[in-house]
């Protein structure tokens, strides 16, 4: 049987919960391949998470997936022309000890001033 988007779905999932509009979130972008909102506890003056609409756990797993990585860039780009002045930094933690929480992949899209360097 083909996969599709449906199967990967994680009913334990939160982001998966954000995507299937369960919790409430502050969409900047949605469309079928992925969705960007804004983090609940923002680090910078911009943060928004874009999220691929399928449940795979992190960017290892996008690997497989280049057409689909390169637009969570594209739209990370986008997103942060829209709302800051277009240079962002781009982050996407992975595993526990790197300090992933959601363990459904995201890239966190930093803008909106000069950032400090090092640590998000
Ligand atoms: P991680 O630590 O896994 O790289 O990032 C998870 C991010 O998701 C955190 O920055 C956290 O603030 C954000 N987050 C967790 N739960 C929610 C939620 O329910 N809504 C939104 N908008 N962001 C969330
Ligand atoms: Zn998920």
């Amino acid at each position: 049987m083909n996969s599709t988007a449906t199967d990967l779905r994680d009913p334990e999932c939160i982001f998966c919960k954000i995507i299937a509009g369960e919790i409430p979130s502050e969409r900047v972008h949605e469309d079928e391949q992925v969705i960007a909102f804004q983090d609940l506890s923002p680090k910078a003056p911009v943060h928004l998470l874009v999220v691929p609409r399928e449940h795979h756990r992190d960017v290892r797993d996008l690997a497989d997936r280049p057409e689909l990585l390169a637009h969570v860039v594209q739209i990370a780009s986008r997103v942060a022309s829209e709302q800051a002045d277009g240079d962002f930094r781009l982050i996407f933690n992975t595993g526990a000890n790197a300090g992933q929480t959601v363990f459904h992949v995201h890239a966190h899209v930093l803008a909106g001033e000069t950032l400090p360097e090092g640590e998000m």
